[in-house]
C-alpha cells in the first residue's frame, strides 16, 4: 500500500481524528500541508549523507520523513507527548530517526551532539513561533557546534531579522542575529501552506554561523548598549544610553564614550551599525569594568 501523504490535508485532519489530537495554537500546531514547500525546505537545508540533523518540532513527521531520506541521521525533537504514537507511526520505515519528547529549551544540545558522535549539527525547523526568540538564542549560545540552521518563520520576524543595521526596520534582534551570524532570506511562504491556516505569512531563513562574532566589546556590555539604545529608539543615544536602566552609567561617562567612538551623541541608536554599536560598547567596557557595576 502507498504511503499516505503527509502533506495532504484530508490524510493531516483524518490521522488527527484517528489519534484523537486537537491541535493547539499555544504551541504552533500549523502543520506543512504543501508537497512543493516541503522539497524546497530540504533542499535549502543543504544536506548530504554525512550529516546529522537536529529537527525542532517534528509535528507529524512529514519534514522529518523527508530529512531522513537526506541525511545520515535525524534527531527530531517534539514537545507534545501526544503526538509520539502517530510520530512513531510515521516514521516507522525510518531507521535512521530518533524521536525526543521534551521541549527543544531544556534539550542538552551538546549531549545531544555527543551521543551521535558528531562535532557539528545543522539544525532544521518549521518553528513554533511563539518562541522563536528563545530558540534562536539558544542556537546562537551553541553555535560552536552547529553548522547552519534552516528555519522557517514569521514573515515579520524574518523581515527583521535580515534587515540593514542601522535602517529603521532594524532592532535588538538584528543586530543580535547579524552579530553572530549570516542570515540569508530563502523563500517567502505564504499562510495557505499551513493546515489549520495561521493569520500571517511566514520566510525561511538560513544562518550561517559565523567563526568569530562580528564585535570585540565583552559581550555582556556589547548587548546591554544595542538594548539600551533600541529600548529608547526614538531619542538620541546621549539620552537613550543615559536614561535606560540598561546602561546603568552617568551622562558624563556616555558622552565620553561616544565622543571617543566618534558617534555623534545626537544619533538616534537604532541608526547604528553593528561596528558602531561595538565602538560604543569598547568606549564603555573600561568605565563599567571600573565601577563593576556590571560583574
Ligand atoms: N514540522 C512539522 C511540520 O512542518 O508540519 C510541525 C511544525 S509546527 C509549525 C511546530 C511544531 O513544534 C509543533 O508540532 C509543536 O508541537 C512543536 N513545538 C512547539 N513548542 C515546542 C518546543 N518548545 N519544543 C519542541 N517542539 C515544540
Amino acid at each position: 500500500m502507498p504511503e499516505p501523504k503527509l502533506t495532504s490535508p484530508t490524510v493531516i485532519r483524518h490521522l488527527l481524528g484517528q489519534y484523537q489530537i486537537h491541535l493547539k495554537k499555544s504551541l504552533g500546531q500549523n502543520f506543512l500541508a504543501d508537497e512543493n514547500i516541503l522539497e524546497l525546505i530540504v533542499t535549502h537545508a543543504q544536506l548530504s549523507r554525512d550529516d546529522i540533523v537536529i529537527e525542532i518540532g517534528a509535528g507529524m513527521g512529514t519534514l522529518t520523513h523527508k530529512l531522513s531520506n537526506e541525511a545520515k541521521h535525524i534527531v527530531a525533537v517534539e514537545i507534545d507527548s501526544r503526538l509520539m504514537p502517530l510520530l512513531t507511526e510515521n516514521l516507522r520505515h525510518c531507521s535512521n530517526v530518533t524521536l525526543v519528547n521534551q521541549d527543544f529549551l531544556d534539550v542538552n544540545l551538546a549531549d545531544l551532539v555527543r551521543a551521535q558522535r558528531a562535532t557539528s549539527v545543522k539544525i532544521v525547523g518549521n518553528l513554533p513561533y511563539k518562541i522563536t526568540s528563545p530558540i534562536l538564542e539558544r542556537l546562537i549560545a551553541h553555535r560552536s557546534f552547529i553548522e547552519s540552521a534552516c528555519v522557517m518563520v514569521q514573515r515579520e520576524v524574518a523581515d527583521k531579522l535580515i534587515a540593514e543595521p542601522g535602517n529603521r526596520e532594524a532592532s535588538a534582534v538584528t543586530i543580535f542575529a547579524q552579530a553572530y551570524a549570516n542570515v540569508e532570506f530563502l523563500i517567502k511562504v505564504s499562510h495557505h501552506v499551513f493546515f489549520p491556516k495561521p493569520e500571517v505569512d511566514s520566510a525561511l531563513l538560513r544562518l550561517n554561523f559565523l567563526k568569530e562574532p562580528r564585535f570585540r566589546a565583552p559581550e555582556e556590555i556589547f548587548f546591554r548598549v544595542v538594548r539600551a539604545a533600541f529600548n529608547l529608539r526614538r531619542k538620541t543615544l546621549k539620552k537613550a544610553l543615559a536614561q535606560s536602566p540598561l546602561s546603568g552609567l552617568p551622562s558624563e561617562i556616555i558622552l565620553k564614550a561616544l565622543v571617543e567612538a566618534q558617534i555623534d551623541p545626537e544619533r538616534r541608536g537604532e541608526t547604528l551599525s553593528i561596528d558602531e554599536f561595538d565602538r560604543v560598547a569598547m568606549a564603555l567596557s573600561k568605565d563599567y569594568l571600573a565601577r563593576s557595576v556590571f560583574f
